[in-house]
């Protein structure tokens, strides 16, 4: 199975996108996980894409291609893979494409999760996220850990900088020039499938499953 994940922040690509690796045994290539991880441990590529992230921009296409194309020769992604917040402009996916077809890889499908700008503020307020293994968490959701604390590894959860309003609304601008454009790009290819991302995380993973045939069939 090799998908991309496209939408606006806080539509959940994330959260489906932890399961689905998990359940079919295939990376999950999250650009923003990446990133943060740099951030984290200081590296130059950290301290550049900071200084993008803090503000709600993009970090320039030349890095994050560059950071996926070494990501995508790992041994993990040749399994299959979820591309997660990846390619967010139509350079990325020009580029994306390139390097699939000089490695003989053909997407099975372009996830497109279809939310409303409501949802989407609602979700990115709540969201409190795991800062040792990105799990991702909702303080609108009835599973929230009463402690603020991961379920995994019993971390205190922290909200993402750029999960405070000003950024957000700077983000959701963002995706709307540079990322939204990719719908026509995939559409025309005629790999693009929506999904209804305001519905519940489980009936989101059904449909998805659904629409993708539910089998792992990238042996
Ligand atoms: P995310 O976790 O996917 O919401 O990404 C968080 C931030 O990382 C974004 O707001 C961007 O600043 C940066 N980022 C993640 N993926 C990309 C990408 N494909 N292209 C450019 N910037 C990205």
């Amino acid at each position: 199975m090799r998908m991309i994940f496209l939408g606006p922040p806080g539509a959940g690509k994330g959260t489906q996108a932890v399961k689905l690796a998990a359940k079919y045994g295939i990376a999950h290539i999250s650009t923003g996980d990446m990133l943060r991880e740099h951030v984290r441990n200081e590296t130059e590529l950290g301290k550049e894409a900071k200084i993008y992230m803090d503000s709600g921009r993009l970090v320039p296409d030349e890095l994050i291609i560059e950071m996926v194309r070494r990501r995508l020769k790992k041994e993990d992604s040749k399994k299959g893979f979820i591309l997660d917040g990846f390619p967010r402009t139509v350079k990325q996916a020009e580029a994306l494409d390139e390097l699939l077809k000089s490695e003989g890889i053909v997407l099975d499908a372009v996830v497109f999760f279809d939310a409303d700008e409501e949802t989407l503020v609602r979700r990115l307020s709540g969201r409190r996220v795991c800062p040792n293994c990105n799990a991702i968490y909702n303080v609108y959701n009835e599973d929230y850990p009463s402690e603020d604390c991961c379920k995994n590894c019993g971390v205190k959860l922290v909200q993402r900088d750029d999960d405070k309003p000003d950024v957000v609304r700077q983000r959701l601008k963002v995706y709307e020039k540079e990322t939204a454009p990719l719908l026509a790009y995939y559409k025309d290819k005629g790999n693009l499938i929506a999904v209804d991302a305001s519905l519940e995380s489980d009936e989101v993973l059904r449909a998805i499953e659904g629409l993708c045939g539910g089998k792992d069939d990238s042996n």
